[in-house]
């Protein structure tokens, strides 16, 4: 397994928990407001030269986010879990939803404490908001595995500009039922973007205050996370 950074202590990445963050090598979308993309293939270290590092610091962090990146595009994924799991470490794992054979693997094999998977956009649009190709029934298929599972587990989209109240309800609508759905309002960090859902108009404010009285009716609950962004976008 390998990977392209790490942050050493989070506080705002694993629910509850004190974590140290994991950024799997690579992908197989390419979002454009990706914040990773320009080292999203860079393989910095493995699991095996992390390791020790992790266990060194067990009496403080005794959480590990494996996010990315995809880390389910790397098949020696179980393997560095179980890894992780025997020395006793709780493990989140952040997916895009892409790999539902994988998701299904690793629930079976009880590896996961949480599992937090991106919404993009509604299915049959991700291939524009990705700049890849996508499978509808494999993303679907990943909603309904994580929704059932007996794990702590949360849906998450990045608001962008080009939303309207109606697309971020189609995106949300296939983990309806879910326990918990976070809202991240989209921040530009580059000065300029080519994809039409980031340079639409500024309304990312309003389609999330819009929205989320209905959102809480069908999941357990509704955050916003990167309040400080909304302020940007009002
Ligand atoms: S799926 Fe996530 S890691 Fe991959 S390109 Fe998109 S935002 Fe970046």
């Amino acid at each position: 397994m390998f990977f392209s950074g790490i942050e050493l202590t989070s506080s705002i990445d694993f629910p509850g928990h004190l974590a140290t963050v994991l950024f799997a090598s690579g992908c197989n979308y390419r979002c454009e407001y990706c914040y990773n993309l320009d080292k999203i293939d860079t393989k910095a270290f493995s699991g095996e030269e992390i390791l020790p590092r992790l266990l060194k610091r067990k009496k403080y962090i005794t959480s590990v986010v494996i996010s990315g990146g995809e880390p389910t595009i790397q098949p020696d994924l179980p393997l560095w879990l179980e890894t992780l799991r025997e020395h006793e470490f709780e493990i989140k794992l952040d997916t895009n939803g892409s790999n539902p054979q994988m998701i299904k693997e690793l629930l079976k094999r009880k590896l996961l404490t949480y599992i937090a998977m991106d919404l993009k956009s509604p299915v049959q649009y991700y291939r524009s908001v990705t700049c890849c190709s996508s499978n509808q029934k494999a993303l679907l298929q990943s909603i309904r595995l994580i929704k059932e599972s007996e794990i702590s587990h949360e849906f998450r989209t990045t608001v962008l500009p080009g939303f309207s109240a109606q697309t971020l309800l189609k995106t949300a609508w296939p983990a309806y039922g879910a326990a918990r759905y976070a809202l991240q309002p989209f921040y530009p960090f580059k000065k300029k973007y080519t994809h039409p859902s980031l340079k639409g108009p500024a309304t990312v404010a309003n389609v999330i205050n819009s929205t989320v009285p209905e959102l809480k009716e069908h999941f357990g609950e509704v955050l916003i996370r990167g309040q400080e962004a909304l302020t940007a976008h009002a």
